[in-house]
Protein backbone atom coordinates (compact mmCIF):
# COMPACT_ATOMS: atom_id res chain seq x y z
CA UNK A 1 0.00 0.00 0.00
CA UNK A 2 1.11 3.96 -0.68
CA UNK A 3 1.89 5.77 2.31
CA UNK A 4 1.68 8.33 2.22
CA UNK A 5 -0.82 9.27 -0.55
CA UNK A 6 0.37 11.17 -3.47
CA UNK A 7 -2.41 12.48 -6.16
CA UNK A 8 0.03 11.04 -8.39
CA UNK A 9 -0.10 7.56 -6.90
CA UNK A 10 -0.13 4.82 -9.48
CA UNK A 11 -2.65 2.45 -9.29
CA UNK A 12 -1.14 -0.91 -8.63
CA UNK A 13 0.66 1.11 -5.30
CA UNK A 14 -2.73 1.38 -3.86
CA UNK A 15 -3.18 -2.96 -3.53
CA UNK A 16 -2.38 -4.32 -0.51
CA UNK A 17 -3.98 -7.57 -1.58
CA UNK A 18 -1.13 -10.19 -3.26
CA UNK A 19 -1.85 -10.25 -7.15
CA UNK A 20 -3.31 -13.06 -8.65
CA UNK A 21 -4.96 -14.36 -5.72
CA UNK A 22 -8.73 -14.35 -4.27
CA UNK A 23 -10.40 -14.66 -0.52
CA UNK A 24 -10.95 -18.45 0.43
CA UNK A 25 -11.19 -19.70 3.88
CA UNK A 26 -9.58 -17.14 5.45
CA UNK A 27 -6.70 -16.89 3.40
CA UNK A 28 -5.89 -15.16 -0.02
CA UNK A 29 -4.77 -18.03 -2.84
CA UNK A 30 -4.28 -18.82 -6.44
CA UNK A 31 -6.77 -20.20 -8.29
CA UNK A 32 -7.26 -23.96 -9.32
CA UNK A 33 -6.27 -23.18 -13.03
CA UNK A 34 -3.30 -20.73 -12.68
CA UNK A 35 -4.62 -18.33 -15.62
CA UNK A 36 -5.53 -14.77 -14.33
CA UNK A 37 -7.67 -12.09 -15.67
CA UNK A 38 -6.19 -8.57 -15.42
CA UNK A 39 -7.87 -5.41 -14.06
CA UNK A 40 -7.25 -2.47 -16.54
CA UNK A 41 -8.53 1.57 -15.85
CA UNK A 42 -11.08 2.25 -18.39
CA UNK A 43 -9.70 5.89 -18.17
CA UNK A 44 -6.14 5.34 -18.96
CA UNK A 45 -5.92 1.68 -19.84
CA UNK A 46 -3.01 1.21 -17.47
CA UNK A 47 -3.00 -1.84 -15.51
CA UNK A 48 -4.13 -1.69 -11.92
CA UNK A 49 -3.49 -5.54 -10.85
CA UNK A 50 -4.16 -9.09 -11.75
CA UNK A 51 -6.55 -11.72 -10.07
CA UNK A 52 -7.23 -15.08 -10.55
CA UNK A 53 -9.70 -16.55 -13.63
CA UNK A 54 -11.80 -18.57 -11.03
CA UNK A 55 -12.83 -22.27 -11.93
CA UNK A 56 -15.79 -24.50 -10.83
CA UNK A 57 -13.21 -26.27 -8.97
CA UNK A 58 -12.30 -22.32 -7.14
CA UNK A 59 -15.98 -22.50 -6.29
CA UNK A 60 -16.56 -25.43 -4.74
CA UNK A 61 -13.55 -24.96 -2.41
CA UNK A 62 -14.74 -21.26 -1.16
CA UNK A 63 -18.37 -23.23 -0.82
CA UNK A 64 -17.38 -25.88 1.19
CA UNK A 65 -15.19 -23.49 3.30
CA UNK A 66 -18.08 -21.19 3.69
CA UNK A 67 -19.83 -24.55 4.75
CA UNK A 68 -17.99 -25.52 7.10
CA UNK A 69 -18.08 -22.07 8.97
CA UNK A 70 -22.13 -22.05 8.70
CA UNK A 71 -22.77 -23.51 12.29
CA UNK A 72 -20.30 -21.57 14.42
CA UNK A 73 -21.29 -18.42 12.53
CA UNK A 74 -25.16 -19.11 13.19
CA UNK A 75 -24.69 -19.51 16.81
CA UNK A 76 -22.68 -16.92 17.37
CA UNK A 77 -24.37 -13.57 19.25
CA UNK A 78 -26.05 -11.51 16.52
CA UNK A 79 -24.52 -8.71 18.78
CA UNK A 80 -21.21 -9.74 18.62
CA UNK A 81 -21.52 -10.76 14.97
CA UNK A 82 -22.36 -7.15 14.23
CA UNK A 83 -19.61 -5.76 16.70
CA UNK A 84 -17.28 -7.52 13.71
CA UNK A 85 -18.65 -5.11 10.95
CA UNK A 86 -18.43 -2.14 12.87
CA UNK A 87 -14.48 -3.13 13.95
CA UNK A 88 -14.02 -3.85 10.04
CA UNK A 89 -16.25 -0.18 9.32
CA UNK A 90 -13.78 1.53 11.61
CA UNK A 91 -10.77 0.35 9.58
CA UNK A 92 -12.52 0.74 5.89
CA UNK A 93 -12.77 4.45 7.67
CA UNK A 94 -8.69 5.00 8.24
CA UNK A 95 -8.33 3.90 4.69
CA UNK A 96 -11.24 5.70 3.06
CA UNK A 97 -8.99 7.44 0.64
CA UNK A 98 -6.86 4.70 -0.47
CA UNK A 99 -9.86 3.01 -1.35
CA UNK A 100 -11.40 5.46 -3.02
CA UNK A 101 -8.60 5.90 -5.22
CA UNK A 102 -8.43 2.31 -6.27
CA UNK A 103 -12.51 2.37 -6.73
CA UNK A 104 -11.96 5.62 -9.35
CA UNK A 105 -8.64 3.91 -10.90
CA UNK A 106 -11.06 0.92 -11.25
CA UNK A 107 -14.27 1.94 -12.20
CA UNK A 108 -13.48 5.53 -14.10
CA UNK A 109 -15.81 6.76 -11.80
CA UNK A 110 -14.98 10.19 -10.80
CA UNK A 111 -13.22 10.65 -7.63
CA UNK A 112 -14.91 13.53 -5.65
CA UNK A 113 -18.46 12.95 -7.44
CA UNK A 114 -18.58 9.46 -6.58
CA UNK A 115 -15.90 7.21 -5.49
CA UNK A 116 -15.13 9.03 -2.30
CA UNK A 117 -19.37 8.94 -1.89
CA UNK A 118 -19.76 5.30 -2.67
CA UNK A 119 -16.60 4.63 0.02
CA UNK A 120 -18.60 6.46 2.70
CA UNK A 121 -21.61 4.62 2.01
CA UNK A 122 -19.98 1.46 2.75
CA UNK A 123 -18.93 2.69 5.95
CA UNK A 124 -22.62 3.95 6.80
CA UNK A 125 -23.92 0.85 5.76
CA UNK A 126 -21.36 -1.53 7.68
CA UNK A 127 -22.43 0.59 10.90
CA UNK A 128 -26.61 0.46 9.98
CA UNK A 129 -26.30 -3.29 9.81
CA UNK A 130 -23.73 -3.42 12.40
CA UNK A 131 -25.69 -1.47 15.18
CA UNK A 132 -29.12 -3.23 14.17
CA UNK A 133 -27.54 -7.01 13.69
CA UNK A 134 -29.86 -8.34 16.63
CA UNK A 135 -33.00 -7.41 14.95
CA UNK A 136 -34.46 -10.56 13.35
CA UNK A 137 -37.25 -10.64 16.04
CA UNK A 138 -40.08 -13.05 16.39
CA UNK A 139 -43.63 -13.31 17.16
CA UNK A 140 -45.57 -15.28 19.08
CA UNK A 141 -49.31 -16.57 17.88
CA UNK A 142 -51.95 -16.54 20.78
CA UNK A 143 -54.19 -19.49 18.55
CA UNK A 144 -55.16 -21.91 21.53
CA UNK A 145 -54.27 -20.90 25.56
CA UNK A 146 -52.29 -24.22 25.81
CA UNK A 147 -50.32 -23.87 22.93
CA UNK A 148 -47.27 -21.28 23.11
CA UNK A 149 -46.10 -20.80 19.55
CA UNK A 150 -43.68 -18.38 18.79
CA UNK A 151 -41.30 -17.73 15.39
CA UNK A 152 -37.74 -17.86 15.28
CA UNK A 153 -35.88 -16.10 12.29
CA UNK A 154 -33.20 -18.88 10.91
CA UNK A 155 -30.54 -18.00 8.93
CA UNK A 156 -30.65 -20.22 5.45
CA UNK A 157 -26.82 -21.19 5.63
CA UNK A 158 -24.77 -20.50 2.44
CA UNK A 159 -25.41 -17.46 0.48
CA UNK A 160 -23.70 -16.88 -3.04
CA UNK A 161 -24.05 -13.50 -3.96
CA UNK A 162 -22.88 -11.82 -7.59
CA UNK A 163 -22.79 -8.33 -7.73
CA UNK A 164 -22.03 -5.77 -10.93
CA UNK A 165 -18.96 -3.12 -11.71
CA UNK A 166 -21.03 -0.23 -11.36
CA UNK A 167 -20.97 0.53 -7.30
CA UNK A 168 -18.52 -2.82 -7.20
CA UNK A 169 -17.85 -1.60 -3.31
CA UNK A 170 -21.11 -0.62 -2.02
CA UNK A 171 -23.16 -3.61 -3.71
CA UNK A 172 -21.09 -6.05 -2.44
CA UNK A 173 -20.98 -4.50 1.07
CA UNK A 174 -24.95 -4.32 1.03
CA UNK A 175 -24.61 -8.30 0.62
CA UNK A 176 -22.25 -8.83 2.75
CA UNK A 177 -23.72 -7.25 5.36
CA UNK A 178 -27.23 -8.57 5.41
CA UNK A 179 -25.94 -11.94 4.79
CA UNK A 180 -23.75 -11.68 7.87
CA UNK A 181 -25.64 -9.67 10.19
CA UNK A 182 -28.70 -12.95 9.60
CA UNK A 183 -26.34 -16.13 10.46
CA UNK A 184 -25.39 -16.73 7.10
CA UNK A 185 -22.13 -17.08 5.40
CA UNK A 186 -20.87 -15.73 1.88
CA UNK A 187 -19.65 -16.55 -1.27
CA UNK A 188 -19.49 -13.27 -3.11
CA UNK A 189 -18.60 -12.56 -7.12
CA UNK A 190 -17.31 -9.54 -8.20
CA UNK A 191 -17.50 -8.36 -11.74
CA UNK A 192 -14.83 -8.80 -13.91
CA UNK A 193 -14.30 -5.12 -14.32
CA UNK A 194 -14.47 -4.31 -10.63
CA UNK A 195 -12.30 -6.53 -8.35
CA UNK A 196 -9.96 -5.63 -7.16
CA UNK A 197 -11.44 -3.29 -5.08
CA UNK A 198 -14.00 -5.70 -3.87
CA UNK A 199 -11.31 -7.87 -2.81
CA UNK A 200 -9.38 -4.54 -0.64
CA UNK A 201 -12.76 -4.11 0.78
CA UNK A 202 -13.36 -8.15 1.89
CA UNK A 203 -9.69 -7.75 3.16
CA UNK A 204 -10.60 -5.07 6.05
CA UNK A 205 -13.99 -7.00 6.51
CA UNK A 206 -11.92 -10.45 6.84
CA UNK A 207 -9.44 -9.58 8.99
CA UNK A 208 -12.09 -9.73 11.85
CA UNK A 209 -14.38 -12.11 11.06
CA UNK A 210 -13.71 -16.35 11.39
CA UNK A 211 -12.41 -18.00 8.40
CA UNK A 212 -15.40 -18.95 5.45
CA UNK A 213 -17.46 -16.58 6.72
CA UNK A 214 -16.25 -14.51 3.96
CA UNK A 215 -15.03 -15.18 0.70
CA UNK A 216 -14.63 -13.61 -2.63
CA UNK A 217 -14.08 -15.39 -5.82
CA UNK A 218 -13.36 -13.89 -8.86
CA UNK A 219 -13.11 -14.22 -12.58
CA UNK A 220 -15.76 -14.41 -15.58
CA UNK A 221 -19.62 -14.35 -15.29
CA UNK A 222 -20.31 -17.20 -17.57
CA UNK A 223 -17.44 -19.26 -15.66
CA UNK A 224 -17.34 -18.33 -12.28
CA UNK A 225 -20.61 -16.46 -11.68
CA UNK A 226 -22.78 -19.55 -13.40
CA UNK A 227 -20.75 -22.18 -11.51
CA UNK A 228 -21.40 -20.07 -7.99
CA UNK A 229 -25.32 -19.99 -8.84
CA UNK A 230 -25.44 -23.29 -9.47
CA UNK A 231 -22.84 -24.73 -7.17
CA UNK A 232 -25.35 -27.74 -5.39
CA UNK A 233 -24.31 -26.56 -1.65
CA UNK A 234 -25.37 -23.03 -1.91
CA UNK A 235 -28.53 -21.98 -0.05
CA UNK A 236 -29.57 -18.99 -1.45
CA UNK A 237 -28.79 -16.79 -4.32
CA UNK A 238 -28.57 -13.07 -4.43
CA UNK A 239 -27.67 -11.50 -7.78
CA UNK A 240 -27.58 -7.67 -8.39
CA UNK A 241 -27.14 -7.04 -12.45
CA UNK A 242 -28.91 -7.03 -15.94
CA UNK A 243 -32.61 -8.74 -16.43
CA UNK A 244 -30.80 -11.05 -19.03
CA UNK A 245 -28.61 -12.44 -16.66
CA UNK A 246 -30.93 -12.91 -13.32
CA UNK A 247 -33.47 -14.44 -15.57
CA UNK A 248 -30.53 -17.31 -15.99
CA UNK A 249 -30.13 -17.14 -11.90
CA UNK A 250 -33.89 -17.16 -11.22
CA UNK A 251 -33.89 -20.51 -13.43
CA UNK A 252 -30.76 -22.22 -11.70
CA UNK A 253 -32.93 -20.92 -8.40
CA UNK A 254 -35.71 -22.70 -9.98
CA UNK A 255 -34.10 -25.77 -10.81
CA UNK A 256 -33.56 -26.50 -7.01
CA UNK A 257 -36.07 -24.56 -5.31
CA UNK A 258 -33.60 -22.62 -3.75
CA UNK A 259 -34.88 -18.27 -2.27
CA UNK A 260 -33.43 -16.01 -4.50
CA UNK A 261 -32.96 -12.12 -4.52
CA UNK A 262 -32.61 -10.16 -7.70
CA UNK A 263 -31.86 -6.49 -8.22
CA UNK A 264 -32.25 -6.03 -11.78
CA UNK A 265 -32.29 -2.98 -14.45
CA UNK A 266 -34.21 -0.51 -14.99
CA UNK A 267 -35.73 2.59 -17.00
CA UNK A 268 -37.05 5.24 -14.21
CA UNK A 269 -39.26 7.91 -15.45
CA UNK A 270 -39.20 11.32 -13.80
CA UNK A 271 -42.24 13.35 -14.06
CA UNK A 272 -42.16 17.46 -14.44
CA UNK A 273 -45.24 18.98 -13.67
CA UNK A 274 -45.85 22.79 -14.61
CA UNK A 275 -45.70 24.45 -11.15
CA UNK A 276 -41.98 22.73 -10.95
CA UNK A 277 -40.25 24.47 -13.80
CA UNK A 278 -37.50 25.56 -11.51
CA UNK A 279 -33.81 25.62 -10.62
CA UNK A 280 -33.92 22.59 -8.06
CA UNK A 281 -36.08 20.52 -10.49
CA UNK A 282 -33.32 20.73 -12.84
CA UNK A 283 -30.70 20.19 -10.31
CA UNK A 284 -33.10 16.92 -8.81
CA UNK A 285 -33.22 15.96 -12.79
CA UNK A 286 -29.96 15.79 -13.57
CA UNK A 287 -28.70 14.42 -9.96
CA UNK A 288 -31.39 11.49 -10.63
CA UNK A 289 -30.24 10.81 -14.33
CA UNK A 290 -26.74 10.20 -12.33
CA UNK A 291 -24.93 12.36 -15.09
CA UNK A 292 -21.94 11.86 -12.33
CA UNK A 293 -21.82 8.06 -12.61
CA UNK A 294 -21.73 8.42 -16.68
CA UNK A 295 -25.35 7.20 -16.60
CA UNK A 296 -24.31 4.07 -15.37
CA UNK A 297 -27.30 3.52 -12.23
CA UNK A 298 -29.91 1.34 -12.58
CA UNK A 299 -32.27 3.66 -10.56
CA UNK A 300 -31.26 6.75 -13.12
CA UNK A 301 -34.49 8.77 -14.27
CA UNK A 302 -33.37 8.73 -17.71
CA UNK A 303 -37.01 8.94 -19.41
CA UNK A 304 -37.56 12.40 -18.42
CA UNK A 305 -41.66 13.39 -19.08
CA UNK A 306 -42.17 17.71 -18.85
CA UNK A 307 -45.85 18.66 -19.32
CA UNK A 308 -45.48 21.18 -22.55
CA UNK A 309 -46.13 23.80 -20.95
CA UNK A 310 -42.85 24.17 -19.84
CA UNK A 311 -41.14 21.71 -22.03
CA UNK A 312 -38.54 24.10 -23.54
CA UNK A 313 -37.80 26.47 -20.95
CA UNK A 314 -37.25 23.23 -18.35
CA UNK A 315 -35.25 21.64 -21.10
CA UNK A 316 -32.79 24.61 -21.13
CA UNK A 317 -32.09 24.82 -17.57
CA UNK A 318 -31.10 20.88 -17.61
CA UNK A 319 -29.36 21.26 -20.54
CA UNK A 320 -27.36 24.52 -19.23
CA UNK A 321 -26.55 21.85 -16.52
CA UNK A 322 -25.43 19.32 -18.09
CA UNK A 323 -23.34 21.46 -20.34
CA UNK A 324 -21.74 22.61 -17.11
CA UNK A 325 -20.23 18.87 -16.02
CA UNK A 326 -16.65 18.27 -16.39
CA UNK A 327 -16.03 14.89 -18.47
CA UNK A 328 -12.32 13.65 -17.76
CA UNK A 329 -9.38 12.02 -15.53
CA UNK A 330 -11.73 10.81 -12.83
CA UNK A 331 -9.07 11.20 -10.25
CA UNK A 332 -9.03 14.68 -11.32
CA UNK A 333 -10.52 16.23 -8.59
CA UNK A 334 -12.03 18.97 -10.94
CA UNK A 335 -13.89 16.17 -12.59
CA UNK A 336 -17.15 15.66 -12.27
CA UNK A 337 -18.14 12.38 -14.80
CA UNK A 338 -15.49 10.08 -15.09
CA UNK A 339 -15.33 7.23 -18.40
CA UNK A 340 -17.63 4.67 -18.63
CA UNK A 341 -16.62 1.24 -18.06
CA UNK A 342 -15.48 -0.62 -20.80
CA UNK A 343 -15.26 -0.74 -25.26
CA UNK A 344 -18.39 -2.84 -25.35
CA UNK A 345 -20.42 -0.83 -22.96
CA UNK A 346 -19.11 2.51 -24.53
CA UNK A 347 -19.87 1.40 -28.14
CA UNK A 348 -23.30 -0.15 -26.91
CA UNK A 349 -24.64 3.55 -25.49
CA UNK A 350 -22.90 5.33 -28.69
CA UNK A 351 -25.12 2.27 -31.11
CA UNK A 352 -28.21 4.08 -28.89
CA UNK A 353 -27.68 7.33 -29.82
CA UNK A 354 -26.57 6.63 -33.44
CA UNK A 355 -29.74 4.98 -34.01
CA UNK A 356 -32.26 7.50 -32.21
CA UNK A 357 -30.50 10.82 -34.23
CA UNK A 358 -31.05 7.87 -37.36
CA UNK A 359 -34.51 8.06 -36.47
CA UNK A 360 -34.79 11.43 -36.55
CA UNK A 361 -34.39 12.23 -32.31
CA UNK A 362 -32.49 16.04 -31.92
CA UNK A 363 -29.61 15.66 -29.42
CA UNK A 364 -30.31 18.92 -27.45
CA UNK A 365 -26.69 18.62 -25.86
CA UNK A 366 -24.34 16.34 -26.18
CA UNK A 367 -24.11 13.48 -29.35
CA UNK A 368 -22.26 11.45 -30.40
CA UNK A 369 -18.42 11.21 -29.32
CA UNK A 370 -16.55 14.06 -30.53
CA UNK A 371 -14.38 12.60 -33.36
CA UNK A 372 -11.34 14.52 -32.52
CA UNK A 373 -11.06 11.96 -29.66
CA UNK A 374 -10.83 9.14 -31.25
CA UNK A 375 -8.02 6.75 -31.08
CA UNK A 376 -6.86 8.26 -27.49
CA UNK A 377 -7.50 6.15 -24.28
CA UNK A 378 -10.00 6.21 -22.22
CA UNK A 379 -13.99 5.52 -22.96
CA UNK A 380 -15.43 9.00 -22.36
CA UNK A 381 -18.80 9.89 -23.63
CA UNK A 382 -20.84 13.46 -23.62
CA UNK A 383 -23.90 13.68 -21.27
CA UNK A 384 -26.66 13.80 -23.71
CA UNK A 385 -30.08 15.11 -23.28
CA UNK A 386 -32.30 13.57 -26.54
CA UNK A 387 -35.49 14.37 -27.83
CA UNK A 388 -37.65 13.75 -30.73
CA UNK A 389 -37.44 10.59 -30.21
CA UNK A 390 -39.92 7.65 -31.62
CA UNK A 391 -41.92 5.98 -28.60
CA UNK A 392 -40.57 2.51 -30.32
CA UNK A 393 -36.90 3.82 -30.32
CA UNK A 394 -34.56 0.88 -28.79
CA UNK A 395 -33.54 4.02 -26.70
CA UNK A 396 -36.68 4.86 -25.31
CA UNK A 397 -37.71 1.41 -24.07
CA UNK A 398 -34.17 -0.05 -23.15
CA UNK A 399 -32.08 0.61 -20.23
CA UNK A 400 -28.62 2.26 -21.77
CA UNK A 401 -26.66 2.43 -18.98
CA UNK A 402 -25.27 5.40 -20.08
CA UNK A 403 -25.25 8.85 -19.93
CA UNK A 404 -28.36 9.74 -22.08
CA UNK A 405 -31.67 11.54 -21.13
CA UNK A 406 -34.55 10.92 -22.95
CA UNK A 407 -37.24 13.58 -23.04
CA UNK A 408 -41.13 13.93 -23.88
CA UNK A 409 -43.20 15.97 -23.64
CA UNK A 410 -47.03 15.20 -22.11
CA UNK A 411 -50.61 16.97 -21.36
CA UNK A 412 -52.73 15.24 -19.02
CA UNK A 413 -51.74 13.32 -16.14
CA UNK A 414 -53.20 10.01 -16.37
CA UNK A 415 -51.35 10.30 -20.13
CA UNK A 416 -48.15 10.16 -18.26
CA UNK A 417 -49.04 7.97 -15.75
CA UNK A 418 -49.36 5.34 -18.24
CA UNK A 419 -46.93 6.16 -20.63
CA UNK A 420 -44.40 5.82 -17.49
CA UNK A 421 -46.18 2.53 -16.60
CA UNK A 422 -45.11 1.21 -20.28
CA UNK A 423 -42.33 -0.21 -18.98
CA UNK A 424 -40.68 -3.67 -18.71
CA UNK A 425 -39.15 -2.74 -15.72
CA UNK A 426 -40.22 -1.00 -12.53
CA UNK A 427 -37.17 0.03 -10.35
CA UNK A 428 -37.62 3.62 -9.22
CA UNK A 429 -39.65 6.41 -10.29
CA UNK A 430 -39.23 10.31 -9.73
CA UNK A 431 -41.92 13.43 -9.23
CA UNK A 432 -41.65 16.56 -9.41
CA UNK A 433 -44.54 18.48 -8.17
CA UNK A 434 -44.96 21.44 -5.16
CA UNK A 435 -48.74 19.92 -4.75
CA UNK A 436 -48.64 17.17 -1.99
CA UNK A 437 -52.09 15.74 -3.50
CA UNK A 438 -50.90 14.99 -6.92
CA UNK A 439 -47.64 13.77 -6.15
CA UNK A 440 -49.12 11.17 -3.44
CA UNK A 441 -51.96 10.29 -5.85
CA UNK A 442 -49.47 9.84 -8.73
CA UNK A 443 -46.56 8.34 -6.12
CA UNK A 444 -49.77 5.27 -5.30
CA UNK A 445 -50.38 5.08 -9.49
CA UNK A 446 -47.02 4.15 -10.19
CA UNK A 447 -45.91 0.61 -11.02
CA UNK A 448 -41.97 1.14 -9.10
CA UNK A 449 -40.19 -0.33 -5.98
CA UNK A 450 -39.21 2.87 -5.17
CA UNK A 451 -40.95 6.41 -6.09
CA UNK A 452 -39.10 9.60 -4.72
CA UNK A 453 -40.71 13.02 -4.99
CA UNK A 454 -38.64 16.16 -5.24
CA UNK A 455 -35.77 14.43 -4.46
CA UNK A 456 -33.11 12.89 -6.82
CA UNK A 457 -30.62 11.09 -4.39
CA UNK A 458 -29.68 7.90 -3.81
CA UNK A 459 -30.39 4.88 -1.72
CA UNK A 460 -29.33 5.11 1.96
CA UNK A 461 -29.07 2.58 4.79
CA UNK A 462 -32.68 1.84 5.90
CA UNK A 463 -34.41 2.27 2.83
CA UNK A 464 -35.66 -0.92 1.75
CA UNK A 465 -34.78 -0.68 -1.81
CA UNK A 466 -35.91 -3.23 -5.05
CA UNK A 467 -38.07 -3.52 -7.92
CA UNK A 468 -41.14 -4.91 -8.77
CA UNK A 469 -41.63 -6.21 -12.73
CA UNK A 470 -38.88 -7.52 -14.66
CA UNK A 471 -36.53 -5.06 -12.05
CA UNK A 472 -36.13 -7.83 -9.74
CA UNK A 473 -37.75 -9.47 -6.22
CA UNK A 474 -36.82 -8.92 -3.02
CA UNK A 475 -34.69 -5.88 -0.71
CA UNK A 476 -32.54 -4.37 0.07
CA UNK A 477 -30.22 -1.60 1.93
CA UNK A 478 -32.43 -2.30 5.35
CA UNK A 479 -32.59 -4.87 8.10
CA UNK A 480 -36.09 -5.58 7.53
CA UNK A 481 -34.92 -6.73 3.94
CA UNK A 482 -32.45 -8.56 5.32
CA UNK A 483 -34.67 -10.03 7.16
CA UNK A 484 -36.72 -11.00 4.87
CA UNK A 485 -34.81 -11.76 2.40
CA UNK A 486 -31.66 -13.51 4.42
CA UNK A 487 -34.04 -15.68 6.82
CA UNK A 488 -36.53 -18.23 6.93
CA UNK A 489 -39.44 -18.25 9.80
CA UNK A 490 -39.48 -20.78 11.68
CA UNK A 491 -41.95 -21.74 14.06
CA UNK A 492 -42.43 -23.60 17.28
CA UNK A 493 -45.02 -24.68 19.21
CA UNK A 494 -45.34 -25.96 22.86
CA UNK A 495 -47.97 -27.46 24.83
CA UNK A 496 -47.90 -25.66 28.11
CA UNK A 497 -51.36 -27.66 29.52
CA UNK A 498 -49.12 -30.73 28.99
CA UNK A 499 -48.80 -31.92 32.67
CA UNK A 500 -45.30 -33.41 33.89
CA UNK A 501 -45.97 -35.88 36.39
CA UNK A 502 -44.42 -34.95 40.04
CA UNK A 503 -41.60 -36.79 41.07
CA UNK A 504 -42.12 -39.41 43.54
P1 LIG B 1 -24.31 -8.36 -15.80
O1 LIG B 1 -25.61 -9.01 -15.53
O2 LIG B 1 -23.69 -8.54 -17.13
O3 LIG B 1 -23.21 -8.85 -14.76
C1 LIG B 1 -23.45 -8.78 -13.36
C2 LIG B 1 -22.64 -9.86 -12.69
O4 LIG B 1 -23.10 -11.14 -13.15
C3 LIG B 1 -21.14 -9.82 -12.96
O5 LIG B 1 -20.45 -10.18 -11.79
C4 LIG B 1 -20.97 -10.91 -14.01
O6 LIG B 1 -19.68 -11.48 -13.99
C5 LIG B 1 -22.00 -11.92 -13.57
N1 LIG B 1 -22.47 -12.83 -14.61
C6 LIG B 1 -22.50 -12.64 -15.95
N2 LIG B 1 -23.00 -13.73 -16.56
C7 LIG B 1 -23.30 -14.63 -15.59
C8 LIG B 1 -23.87 -15.93 -15.58
N3 LIG B 1 -24.23 -16.53 -16.70
N4 LIG B 1 -24.09 -16.53 -14.39
C9 LIG B 1 -23.75 -15.92 -13.24
N5 LIG B 1 -23.19 -14.70 -13.18
C10 LIG B 1 -22.98 -14.06 -14.34
O7 LIG B 1 -24.54 -6.82 -15.46
P2 LIG B 1 -23.51 -5.64 -15.54
O8 LIG B 1 -23.36 -5.24 -16.95
O9 LIG B 1 -22.27 -5.98 -14.77
O10 LIG B 1 -24.28 -4.53 -14.70
C11 LIG B 1 -25.22 -3.70 -15.26
C12 LIG B 1 -26.63 -4.15 -14.93
O11 LIG B 1 -26.80 -4.27 -13.52
C13 LIG B 1 -27.66 -3.16 -15.38
O12 LIG B 1 -28.73 -3.81 -16.00
C14 LIG B 1 -28.12 -2.51 -14.08
O13 LIG B 1 -29.39 -1.95 -14.12
C15 LIG B 1 -28.02 -3.63 -13.13
N6 LIG B 1 -27.93 -3.14 -11.74
C16 LIG B 1 -29.04 -3.24 -10.94
C17 LIG B 1 -29.01 -2.74 -9.65
C18 LIG B 1 -30.22 -2.80 -8.75
O14 LIG B 1 -30.06 -2.58 -7.56
N7 LIG B 1 -31.40 -3.08 -9.26
C19 LIG B 1 -27.84 -2.17 -9.15
C20 LIG B 1 -26.74 -2.10 -9.99
C21 LIG B 1 -26.79 -2.59 -11.29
Amino acid sequence: MATPLSPTSHAEELLSVPAACMLVNGRFVSGESGRSLESRSPATDELIGTFPRGTAADVRSAVAAARTATTAWAATNPAARGQMLLAAANDIEAQRERLARLLAHETGNALRTQARPEITSVIDLLRYFGGGAQQGQGVTTPVDPSLLTYTLREPYGVVAAVVPWNAPAQLSVVKIAMALTTGNTLVLKPAEDATLIVLEVAALLDAHLPPGVLNVVTGLGPECGAALVNDPDVDKLSFTGSTAVGRSVLAAAAHRILPVSLELGGKSPSIVFPDSDDDRTADGVVAGMRFTRQGQSCTAGSRLFVHESVFDSFLERVVARVERLVVGDPLDETTDMGSVINAKQHDRVVGFVATALEEGAVALTGGLPDPASAGRPGYFLRPTVLTGLRTDSPAMCEEIFGPVLVAIPWRSEDEVVRASNTSDYGLAAYVWTHDVGRALRVAGELKAGWVQVNRGGGQYPGLSYGGTKQSGLGREFSIEGAVDSYTYVKSVTVDIAAQVPAPG
